[in-house]
């Protein structure tokens, strides 16, 4: 019996030592340890054993077991130990891997439109002014010279708050506001970039909210000459010392004269493409003298002082200058899109 003892034992222990997972050494537990298990069998065999020797076999049988529960567990712990160690090597941060890169944000194309057109006339020593959205029919309409029920006022319908208050459908209020404030007596030199409103149906170059810069000088002798100088100095600063700008014959309520302002075509050079629609030019921006009764309603003499203004629509001028083709983009935010215009 002790060498049966004995045998079961080195089977066991070299059994314990093959084992390469912790399920294979639950098998020779349950194989050798178990209730069914050679060892148990043993020692159910022990009544026919002499007095003498039962105690000597029974410590023997239990020494046994004990040993091979050792074994076990010993490589128990070295198996988990081992396969902790995988895992955390596995799952380690490499830290010579390149950084996931970080997302950095930059202006929207508009807002960095607008800002440049500001730092133009800036340079040319214009002041910037803002003024609300939520404007009085007053300011946006009567004091720019389009009393209730003129036919102008048709082509800029907008979204009324009340009877007498209205989003703004241009920033034009603003120059009203700002010439107000000069009780007539102080020469005006300002632009007014913002966002305006219009009942417009969206689509590739209508919105409903679009932004506007425009400008205003005001002072004594004011003349044609003063505009179309600024306007040029503007087209060439924003498209290209090369560019040509012309002005051409138009209506505004609040000008008189007005002009449209075209800019030689980029692409043809002024020949005639798709672009310009085969005339050579691309329609930038309106302007004028400023009317008198315009003057006159915010309190200037118009026999002493005269100005001009003009407006522009930064949207268009970001479709110019970067081949944008629908206004939609601009309102959209789909990042694709506005990524491409972030500088570096
Ligand atoms: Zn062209």
């Amino acid at each position: 019996m002790k060498e049966r003892l004995e045998e079961l034992k080195q089977e066991a222990l070299a059994k314990v030592e093959q084992a390469d997972s912790v399920q294979g050494l639950k098998d020779v537990r349950v194989e050798y340890l178990g209730k069914k298990g050679p060892i148990t069998e043993v020692l159910r065999g022990m009544g026919k054993l002499s007095k003498e020797e039962r105690p000597v076999i029974g410590q023997l049988a239990n020494d046994v077991r004990e040993h091979i529960a050792q074994a076990i567990e010993t490589k128990q712990t070295a198996l988990e130990d081992a396969a902790l160690e995988k895992q955390l090597e596995e799952e380690s941060i490499d830290v010579t891997l390149p950084a996931r890169p970080v997302k950095i944000g930059g202006p929207h194309l508009l807002t960095s439109i607008v800002e440049e057109i500001e730092d133009l006339f800036i340079g040319m020593g214009f002041e910037i002014k803002e003024g609300p959205e939520v404007e009085t029919d007053y300011y946006n309409f009567e004091a720019l010279n389009l009393p209730k029920g003129h036919p102008a006022r048709d082509m800029q319908d907008s979204f009324y708050v009340t009877e007498e208050l209205l989003m703004r459908t241009h920033t034009s209020p603003v120059q009203a506001r700002t010439m107000g404030a000069k009780n007539g007596s102080e020469p005006v030199k300002m632009i007014c970039p913002g966002k305006v409103y219009r009942r417009d149906t969206d689509d590739a170059t209508h919105s409903h909210q679009f932004t506007q810069i425009e400008g205003l000088l005001v002072d004594k002798n004011v003349r044609m000459s003063d505009l179309k100088g600024v306007l040029n100095a503007f087209a060439k600063q924003m498209f290209g010392a090369d560019r040509e700008i012309r002005l051409r014959p138009s209506f505004f309520p609040f000008t008189e004269p007005s002009v449209e302002m075209d800019i030689s075509c980029k692409v043809c050079g002024g020949s005639g493409c798709s672009v310009c629609k085969g005339t050579g030019w691309i329609e930038i921006l309106g302007g004028g003298m400023v009317h008198p009764n315009v003057l006159e309603m915010a309190g200037y003499d118009p026999k002493e002082y005269s100005g001009f203004a003009f407006g522009m629509g930064p949207e268009r001028i970001a479709m110019l200058k970067y081949g944008v083709d629908d206004i939609r983009h601009f309102y959209t935010n789909d990042i694709r899109f506005l990524e491409q215009y972030h500088k570096a």
